[in-house]
């Protein structure tokens, strides 16, 4: 009981600016001596802090609260095909820093050798000792297991059952987690789904991931493998997909769809989806064209999947987003084109807020999570 009440307590506020031990006790329905005795707890723990006060109602300034950013700190790392990001989050949340360096070679050894180096590299960056972290969190473009942390299928980084966990020296407790999840996490927490309990992340990237919220709260599915709507068949005869079946919905509607069309429509190879971005915002009238097959097949999934979920906010996330001011009323359309009316009425749909930063705060938002529940 002392400990739901402390972290009832300890969320609260959280989520809530300058509070006073009164307003907290009236919010959560507490008793003043609880509420008192648990904030004398939190803060001799150094988790919760002063900051400043306010009149009471006597006349009498009673003493405001805040969580205590110094209390601990969260790092995110976002294991891309390219590159990796990391974050740095401290104890209320707040993006301290970042950090981009590319991969050329995916192998786990390779990418466990440059995590055991970076991560301590990237704490002494700013100024933190290992021993301030509360933990790693780790996403991954692939299929997790949640309890084992075991990364079962990673088609991207050619990885099968991979435990990258034991692989690193740290030794703060690390988490592992899906790339969409994480940044459906990442968006609900620190972006633009802060105040939906449902919602749904569509990253696009060389394949199409999703992550879904209900209720406030990831659903991972029975076998950690939902949001798979990337393998959803939107043509049954169509070309073949990596996963082995025909006609999936990515082979038509992700990145690397769109250089695939691209190249069929103009003989011409481009280096990477970077170059394509650069080229539709620029206008061209091919990339336009390949555009506008793309946004049509999203139009498609994301409305099969609304229809299915009636969630409150579609966010979509990748780096197609960067053409944004080019793409949005296409895709607004085609969305409507495929979604039920009534599903529409509260429908919102958001491009990413925290953009290439959303899995690796997700999973730094896990850890810190982890960390009040442990209060
Ligand atoms: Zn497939």
């Amino acid at each position: 009981m002392r400990n739901t009440n402390k972290k009832l307590i300890f969320k609260c506020i959280k989520d809530n600016l300058n509070l006073s031990k009164r307003i907290i006790a009236e919010k959560l329905g507490l008793s003043t001596t609880t509420v008192a005795t648990v904030i004398n707890e939190l803060e001799s723990d150094g988790k919760i802090k002063t900051c400043g006060t306010a009149k009471s109602t006597g006349g009498r300034k009673s003493l405001l609260y805040e969580v205590n950013p110094a209390a601990g700190y969260a790092t995110g790392i976002d294991i891309q095909v390219d590159r990796i990001i990391f974050v740095l989050l401290d104890f209320a949340g707040n993006l301290v820093s970042t950090k981009e360096i590319p991969l050329t070679d995916k192998s786990e050894w390779v990418v466990a050798t440059v995590l055991n180096d970076v991560i301590p590299e990237f704490a002494q960056e700013n100024k933190i000792s290992m021993d301030e972290i509360l933990g790693i969190g780790l996403g991954v473009p692939g299929i997790v297991n949640e309890r084992s942390g075991v990364i079962d299928f990673a088609p991207n980084l050619e990885w099968e059952n991979v435990n990258l966990r034991s692989l690193l020296k740290c030794q703060a407790p690390i988490v592992v987690e899906n790339e969409a999840n994480a940044a459906a996490l990442g968006e609900k927490g620190f972006g633009v789904g802060r105040n939906v309990s449902d919602m749904i992340y569509v990253s696009v990237g060389m394949g199409v991931g999703c992550g879904i919220i209900i209720e406030n709260r990831l659903f991972s599915g029975t076998s950690f493998n939902a949001g798979e709507f990337g393998h959803m068949t939107v043509e049954y005869d169509g070309p073949a997909c990596k996963c082995g079946k025909r006609g999936c919905w990515e082979v038509f509607a992700s990145n690397k769809a769109a250089l695939n069309r691209y190249k069929e429509k103009s003989g011409l190879a481009l280096k990477d989806f970077d170059e394509f971005v650069q080229r539709l915002i620029a206008g061209e009238e091919l990339a336009l064209a390949v555009a506008d097959d793309i946004v049509k097949y999203l139009g498609i999934g994301i409305g099969n999947i609304v229809n299915g979920l009636n969630p409150q906010m579609v966010v979509l996330g990748g780096k197609l987003t960067e053409a944004k001011e080019v793409i949005y009323d296409k895709i607004l359309q085609q969305i409507k084109c495929f979604t039920l009316s009534k599903s529409l009425t509260e429908l919102e749909i958001q491009f990413s807020a925290l953009n290439s930063k959303a899995s690796a705060m997700g999973v730094a938002g896990i850890v810190l999570d982890q960390a009040v529940e442990g209060l």
